[in-house]
């Protein structure tokens, strides 16, 4: 139990904000989270969790439960259509032999931090939209001109769009169309393996096990498909059968898993964006997850990267002493794997998403047979799991796998 006790408003009831709320009620702290939805739950596709986030679960005593309900990745592989070349070859064993990552459905995560966080006593105000923080005086403002607080430290984890940050926000070009679709009981992707097709970098599928949604509920898979952002609209304007029968001509073997897919509502759009918000503490307010640090998908690491500043923040004010140095010490703890990562995501996204044909081009002639000889291998491995940069170390962790 923490011997000084704050009280805390977080704003936002995702991944970062809840797992954060939970540490820090559990340390003797009065916590109350703020949220816009109506109910609690989120929707989503399957999102993978590395050793990293899978650390800080274990921290909360979730991680079995996640195991149980995910299913294990040992690779990441993608083969370039028309040369039939493998491009993308990342194991996980290279870096560690029984190093995995663990895809589960994002409303599964969802549920254990939010269980965490209520078993905890943490209040969660549901229906509340912030729009205004006052960074001072402790103070939230929300949508409907209610003013909350006092607090002595407010947690900004309201994601990508977070209103609390200020910065301009780069949109990137491309985003994906996402499902959750019943996995095939044919055998088709089930060898523990992420799959990606890529037609240069403007067309890419992508397959992943996603685990299921309850112990006995079916195995699913997350099936996602890049398209740039501006091209959405004329995508849901043209039969549902001119795509498919793109997404089908790119991967044969997707055919089966995507019959349930019969209107373009079954398909979710999700626009990327990339920014990192500085400073990231600012008198009582500070930024955690993807408040802080947003980047496309396409390196796997935002859930994790949230649940790591979640653990990083509660073990800082887990110390008694000035409240703003211990949020600056959080800020140390986090601040290395943050810009490593962000920079790593800004460099490799337009390698697979983006309008470039010298990129996708150096990619499968150069960077790929590159990337099979040592010391590549581990470092790709690294690169993937989150291990780079050795977040664990600095938050006292040692990886279990
Ligand atoms: C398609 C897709 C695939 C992804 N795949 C992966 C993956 O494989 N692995 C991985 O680690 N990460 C992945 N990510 C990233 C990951 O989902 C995010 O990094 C993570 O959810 C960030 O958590 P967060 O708590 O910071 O924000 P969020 O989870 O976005 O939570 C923000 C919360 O704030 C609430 N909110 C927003 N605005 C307001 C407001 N004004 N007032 C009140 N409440 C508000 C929202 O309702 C939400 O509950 C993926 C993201 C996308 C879009």
């Amino acid at each position: 139990m923490v011997k000084q006790r704050l009280t805390i408003g977080i704003a936002g009831a995702g991944i970062g904000g809840l797992s954060a709320a939970a540490f820090l009620a559990r340390q003797g702290h009065d916590v109350t989270v703020y949220d816009q939805f109506d109910e609690p739950g989120p929707v989503g596709s399957g999102l993978i969790l590395q050793e990293t986030g899978l650390a800080v679960l274990g921290e909360l005593g979730l991680r079995g439960a996640a195991e149980a309900l995910g299913a294990e990745l040992h690779r990441l592989h993608g083969i370039a259509k028309g040369t039939g070349r493998t491009v993308l070859d990342v194991r996980y064993s290279a870096l560690r032999k029984r190093l995995r990552g663990v895809a589960l459905l994002r409303p599964v995560l969802f549920a254990l931090v939010y269980e965490a966080a209520r078993k905890a006593g943490v209040t969660i105000e549901p229906k509340t939209r912030i729009i205004n923080v006052s960074r001072a005086d402790g103070l939230l403002t929300s949508g409907e001109g209610a003013t909350l607080g006092v607090f002595d430290v407010i947690v900004d984890a309201l994601g990508v769009r977070s209103p609390l940050s200020d910065l301009p926000r780069v949109k990137l070009p491309y985003g994906a169309l996402w499902a959750t679709l019943p996995l095939p009981e044919d055998g088709a992707f089930r060898s523990g393996a992420l799959e990606q097709r890529y037609d240069g970098a403007r067309k890419m599928a992508g397959v992943m096990p996603s685990g299921r949604a309850t112990p006995e509920g079916p195995e699913t898979a997350t099936y996602f498909w890049s398209i740039r952002a501006g091209d959405y609209a004329a995508w849901r304007a043209l039969p549902l059968a001119d795509w498919k029968k793109q997404a089908v001509e790119l991967w044969p073997e997707t055919e089966r898993l995507l019959e349930p897919v019969t209107t373009h509502d079954h398909l979710t759009f999700a626009r990327y964006a990339h920014r990192t918000h500085w400073p990231v503490v600012e008198d009582r307010l500070v930024h955690l997850g993807d408040a802080w640090h947003a980047t496309s998908p396409q390196l796997g690491q935002g859930a994790n990267m949230a649940l790591l500043d979640a653990l990083a923040l509660s073990l800082a004010l887990s110390v008694r002493g000035e409240t703003h140095e211990r949020l600056k010490e959080y800020h140390r703890m986090r601040v290395g794997h943050v810009r490593l990562f962000q920079a790593m995501s800004y460099l490799f996204t337009p390698v697979y998403q983006s309008d470039s044909t010298v990129l996708p081009w150096l990619r499968d002639w150069l960077a790929a047979p590159l990337s099979r000889v040592w010391p590549a291998p581990p470092l790709l491995a690294a690169m993937v799991s989150g291990a780079l940069g050795s977040p664990l170390k600095k938050l006292h962790l040692k990886p279990a796998r």
